[in-house]
């Protein structure tokens, strides 16, 4: 029987050896299914029937290499934590090859935990099941929420252990993205001065994720503000959800705008701007409020690697650096002020900006959690402030209620309209911490329960689902997560 199957393509690899290792997935004793995403399937267009049956499984768990794919470790460097490392690499994944989906556009298929490459350095190559479930409801939800990332299409457990602190039961993640390329991809062919491979890659960027690119007029300035532009929306984003990333280094951030690697990253329960729960992050160099800040230090980095090719006059392309790179600040500023007005039902004005910052400073001060304390704001009718204000408590709130009443007052849009703008500026679930914990202690129990009802809620983190009310909770003190772990 002919199996209808999706080839994969090749254009990764396709790229000179420098850009990559070829190396082979590292077979698994019992592969066992953990989570398939049908939905992604089908935007990728991918064959259901085989990618879920014995070969798909095979494929996926890294104990087979698909008909005509070439699977390839990616090189990079990058600064961990502002530190140089000339040479990281993926030292457990391996880029399948990839596939372009009905809507034409391009995603590579990487296995994470997938075995040792020549990048491994000590590593073992290998994932433990709890990141794993980690990184496919997160990076699910932060999709659902509406933010750019990678996805997962699989999770698959190996039947090994993997020795970390203690021994751990392995899994391999199927991830997807438009590209797997990093500031750190740059950054590796930066140092070692190969400015031809620079422009390749930059090249590949422009084909996979800037196509209107291709024949303009000094494309590699263009694709490096770009680039900026879509960081400085990222951020914005994450900012606006209190999505705090954990590991911002220049390795982990995609030339795509798409959030990458999530290891340690967790949302914020309670406002307070410099929360961190790495515990790695001794310093706080990636807390809540740093965020924007390491973002442009990252895009710095970047927009050095592209001296080379903006101009072959070295000032005039450190002046064209330098203009890419201030752009960042206004970009974000206006993402972000338009979208913490947007939390409290306001354009941008900077009245409502105060407005929306002394709510922040509210929440900061009651030790309010983030998410509820704006989406509690989607229910009420600013014009009855004093039923409002029993809601609420104290002199400060009824203070507030009152100003903000006073700025809608303002508006000349409909309470409706004003009421759908904050209902979809202010999620009603993310993936909290205490419960992403409580799934992976359920999971690695046996028991999956958790994981999918996680999965299926956090597709629609806008609706209000009352069935699941429970999951909007913060944690009660006892399960308030203090540290996360990269979990490599
Ligand atoms: P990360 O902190 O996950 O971004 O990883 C930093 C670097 O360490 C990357 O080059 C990873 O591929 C590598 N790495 C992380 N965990 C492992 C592991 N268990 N085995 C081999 N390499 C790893
Ligand atoms: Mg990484």
């Amino acid at each position: 029987m002919d199996i209808p199957t999706t080839p994969l393509g090749q254009s990764f690899a396709a790229l000179p050896d420098l850009f990559y290792a070829p190396v082979a997935p590292t077979p698994v004793v019992t592969p066992t299914w953990i989570g398939f995403n049908n939905k992604l399937a089908e935007t990728l267009g991918l064959d259901r029937g085989f990618w879920q049956g014995d070969e798909g499984m095979a494929i996926l768990s890294g104990n087979k290499v698909a008909d005509g794919s070439q699977p390839v470790a990616m090189a990079y460097a990058g600064h961990q934590f502002g530190n140089w490392v000339p040479q990281l690499g993926d030292g457990r994944a391996h880029i399948l090859g990839d596939v372009t989906a009905p809507n034409g556009q391009t995603y590579d298929v990487q296995l994470k935990g997938s075995g040792p490459t020549p990048f491994s350095r000590n590593g073992d190559g290998r994932a433990a099941l709890g990141p794993v479930l980690r990184e496919y409801v997160m990076s699910e939800a932060m999709h659902n929420l509406g933010v750019p990332t990678t996805r997962a299409l699989a999770a698959i457990s190996t039947g090994e252990r993997v020795q970390r602190e203690t021994g751990l039961p392995g899994a391999v993640l199927t991830r997807i993205a438009t590209s797997f390329v990093r500031v750190g991809t740059f950054q590796y062919f930066m140092a070692r001065g190969e400015h031809e491979a620079l422009a390749q890659l930059a090249d590949f960027v422009i084909e996979r994720h800037y196509p209107d690119l291709r024949d303009a007029e000094h494309k590699y300035v263009k694709l490096l503000e770009a680039i900026i532009a879509r960081q400085a929306e990222l951020i914005a984003h994450w900012q606006l959800i209190g999505f705090i990333h954990g590991v911002m280094n220049t390795d982990n951030m995609a030339v795509s705008g798409e959030t990458i690697d999530y290891g340690p990253c967790a949302f914020m329960d309670h406002y307070h701007p410099e929360t961190v729960f790495s515990s790695i992050d001794e310093f706080g160099r990636y807390a809540y409020h740093n965020q924007p800040r390491i973002a442009r230090w990252n895009l710095g980095v970047l927009a050095q690697c592209f001296l080379p090719i903006l101009h072959e006059n070295g000032d005039a392309a450190v002046q064209l650096a330098q203009d890419a790179i201030n752009a960042f600040a206004p970009q974000f500023d206006e993402a972000f002020k338009t979208g913490l007005c947007r939390k409290i039902g306001l354009s941008l004005t900077e009245d409502n900006m105060a407005l929306a910052v002394a709510y922040l400073d509210l929440l900061q001060e009651y030790n309010l959690d983030f998410t509820n304390g704006f989406r509690k704001l989607v229910s009420l009718d600013p014009a009855e402030i004093e039923v409002n204000a029993n809601k609420f408590e104290g002199d400060s709130w009824r203070d507030w209620l009152g100003k903000w009443a006073a700025a809608h007052d303002n508006e000349d849009t409909s309470l409706t309209a004003r009421q759908e703008i904050m209902r979809l500026s202010n999620p009603r679930f993310i993936p909290r911490n205490h419960l992403m914990e409580r799934m992976i202690a359920e999971a690695m129990d046996g028991d999956l329960s958790l994981f999918n009802t996680l999965n299926q809620v956090y597709q629609h983190p806008y609706d209000d689902q009352p069935e699941f009310d429970a999951f909007t909770a913060p944690p009660a003190n006892e399960e308030r997560v203090q540290r996360t772990f990269c979990g490599t």
